[in-house]
C-alpha cells in the first residue's frame, strides 16, 4: 500500500506523542496494536496513529511532493471540469449554512480554510457571500485564483491570519476536510475566535474516526498517516463547549457511502458500480443510524463571552 510506503520513508517524522487537541499524551486506549499503532485519546476522544506525524514531517511531505505532488494538481484539473457536480456536493453544507447562518448569503465574509482548488468559494460567492479560501499548497492555489477567485497561500495559523487579515473580520470560518491535518487544534480554535466576529459561525466537515470503514478496512494507513487526529461526533460536542461555541446542528454527512473502493478490491469494478449505484444510499442512512458514519460535520456559533473572556 502506497500510504504504508510513505510512512516507512518518513518514519523519522513520526515523533509527535500528544493528541493534537488536548495535548494529552500517555492518557489513551489502543485500538490496534499492528503497525502503525492507532489509539483513541481518553480526554477528548480523538484518535490517532501513535506517534504521530510532526509538523516538520507533514510539511517535508509536502516540499517532496509526496503528498499534493503532481498526481493531486492533475486530479484537481480534472475535477475544476465538472462544477455543477461539485455544487450537488456542497449542497448539505449550503443547506446548514442557511438555516443557521442566513445572513452568510447577503454579503456574508467568508473563509474557507485549505481549500484545495477554491470550489467552495466559488459556489459560496455566486450564492451571495464573499467567500475567500486559504490553501497551503501553491499549486493547488493556483487553480482557484485562475478562476478569478480570492485564494490565500499560507498555513491556517495567527502569523499567516495577521499577515493577510484584520482581527473579527469573518461571519463564518468552513473547514471543508481539512481540520484533521492540522497539528494544534487548540491553537486553531483560538485563531478561529480571534477573526470571528462576535456570534460568528464555525463549519466543519470531516472525517469520523468511529467510520464502518475503520472499522472494516482498518486501513488506519490510508486515514490516518498525515492526520494530526481524527475526530467523532462526540469529541466535537466536547470541543465546542470547551472552546465557547454554541452548536447549532452537528449529525453524519448525508451522502453514498463510499463502498466502492473496497467492493471493487473484493469483488471487482461491475460489482462495485451495482453496490455503489444501489445499495451505498440504502447503507448510508443504516450506518448513520448507528453512529458509524463516514463522514461527520458540526455547524456551531461563537458565544459573545468566549473562554478567552474568562
Ligand atoms: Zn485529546
Amino acid at each position: 500500500m502506497i500510504d504504508f510506503e510513505r510512512r516507512q520513508k518518513f518514519s523519522g517524522f513520526y515523533t509527535e506523542l500528544r493528541c493534537a487537541y488536548c495535548h494529552e499524551a500517555a492518557d489513551f486506549t489502543r485500538i490496534k496494536n499492528s503497525d502503525p499503532i492507532a489509539v483513541i485519546c481518553n480526554v477528548c476522544g480523538l484518535h490517532r496513529v501513535y506517534p504521530r506525524i510532526s509538523l516538520a514531517g507533514q510539511l517535508e511531505m509536502i516540499a517532496r511532493k509526496e503528498r499534493y505532488g503532481p498526481d493531486d494538481v492533475l486530479r484537481t484539473a480534472q475535477m475544476r471540469r465538472s462544477t455543477p457536480e461539485k455544487a450537488s456536493y456542497y449542497l448539505p453544507a449550503l443547506t446548514t449554512i442557511s438555516k443557521h447562518l442566513p445572513s452568510v448569503f447577503l454579503g456574508g465574509k467568508v473563509l474557507d480554510v485549505g481549500t484545495w482548488d477554491g470550489g467552495f468559494v466559488g459556489i459560496l460567492n455566486n450564492l451571495g457571500a464573499k467567500a475567500i479560501g486559504l490553501e497551503q499548497v501553491s499549486e493547488l492555489a493556483e487553480f482557484g485564483q485562475k478562476a478569478g477567485l480570492d485564494i490565500r497561500v499560507g498555513r491556517f495559523d495567527e502569523n499567516t491570519m495577521s499577515n493577510n487579515f484584520d482581527r473579527n473580520s469573518f461571519d463564518l470560518i468552513c473547514f471543508f476536510e481539512s481540520i484533521e491535518y492540522m497539528q494544534d487544534w487548540q491553537e486553531v480554535f483560538l485563531v478561529v475566535r480571534n477573526y470571528l466576529v462576535p456570534g460568528g459561525g464555525l463549519y466543519i466537515k470531516s472525517h469520523s474516526a468511529k467510520s464502518s470503514l475503520y472499522m472494516w478496512e482498518k486501513d488506519y494507513e490510508f486515514r490516518k498517516n498525515f492526520h494530526g487526529g481524527v475526530p467523532t461526533r462526540r469529541s466535537y460536542l466536547y470541543m465546542m463547549e470547551r472552546e465557547g461555541f454554541d452548536v447549532c446542528e452537528s449529525r453524519f454527512w448525508p451522502e453514498r457511502f463510499f463502498l466502492s473502493g473496497m467492493v471493487q478490491k473484493h469483488f471487482g469494478t461491475f460489482i462495485a458500480r451495482v453496490v455503489s449505484r444501489v445499495l451505498s444510499p440504502m447503507i448510508s442512512i443504516l450506518v448513520n443510524l448507528f453512529d458509524r458514519g463516514d463522514r461527520v460535520f458540526v455547524c456551531a456559533k461563537l458565544k459573545l463571552q468566549t473562554v478567552s473572556d474568562l
